[in-house]
């Protein structure tokens, strides 16, 4: 089993290293059929990671599309966030993620860093981890509303930099409650993604969504796209069978693979 796919992948057009054709060149020699772009969508608020020239990478993800026709499908997708803006309109597929939490009319960043996300626990929330877990999620299914992505994007970012319960207990029932209160609100026709972002940087062990609820997931019977959130070529496609293993022990039979015709059902047992 080989899943051939990946539409989660950044460039030099946001915060990615390498780009557009390095990476379709990239995908190409792995044996890939289909290769997506998400570049971050713009949020004005913070300009440190996000693209400043959408039509520059439009027109070079364009023009990707037509040089590589025949040796793999190209995909101009954008990684939107709650809080960003992007015209739906230009875009082949749309990552909805929720990268900041507003409060009092600030925008505080969750996955920037340790140190960044130890200062919105603790000096924005005074500590209240469950109240941080409220607002996050209460902005994920909010963001799957308003914005109605084809893939729900590293849906607990929130645990980015938890290994080990070092920030708070993954394990506390009122916590998981919170996150899976908010899977069930979430329209079924948008596909979670198993995002191995942090794994690759080293944060974490394991990929999102944490195991309990990959099992939510599971029971409701709603497949999962395996994405490895790529911000350089040779993360594109490392360890993507290895979680098709790991789906498969929670229970999983298939997972969703993004074509140019959409997603598509691949079997895993
Ligand atoms: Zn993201
Ligand atoms: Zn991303």
């Amino acid at each position: 089993m080989k899943i051939k796919s990946n539409v989660h992948t950044h460039t030099t057009f946001c915060d990615g290293k390498n780009t557009v054709d390095e990476m379709v060149e990239e995908a190409v020699a792995r044996g890939f059929d289909t290769i997506g772009f998400s570049g971050h969508s713009y949020t004005p608020f913070d300009t440190s990671y996000c693209m400043k020239d959408v039509e520059g990478y439009v027109a070079a993800v364009k023009a990707a599309k037509e040089k590589y026709r025949g040796k793999i499908d190209v995909l101009c997708g954008i990684e939107a966030d709650f809080y960003g803006e992007f015209d739906q309109s230009l875009f082949d597929f749309v990552i909805g993620s929720v990268h900041y939490i507003k409060r009092d009319g600030e925008f505080y960043p969750i996955d920037e860093s340790e140190k960044s996300f130890d200062y919105l626990l603790n000096n924005v929330f005074g500590g209240d981890f469950l109240s941080l877990a409220e607002n996050y999620f209460s902005a994920v299914t909010q963001m799957a509303e308003k914005i109605k992505p084809d893939i729900l994007g590293h849906f607990d970012l929130i645990a980015k930099f938890n290994d080990g319960n070092r920030f708070f207990d993954e394990n506390d029932e009122r916590y998981k409650k919170i996150a899976l209160d908010a899977v069930d609100k979430i329209d079924e026709k948008i596909v979670f993604e198993l995002n191995l972002g942090a794994m690759y940087k080293g944060y974490r062990l394991a990929p999102y969504p944490q195991r309990f609820v990959l099992d939510r997931l599971c029971e409701l019977n709603r497949p999962l796209v395996i994405s490895s959130d790529a911000h350089d070529k040779k993360t594109l496609g490392r360890y993507f069978d290895d979680m098709a293993d790991y789906l498969k022990d929670v229970g999983f039979s298939y997972v969703k693979v993004m074509t140019k015709n959409g997603f598509k059902n691949k079997k895993i047992r």
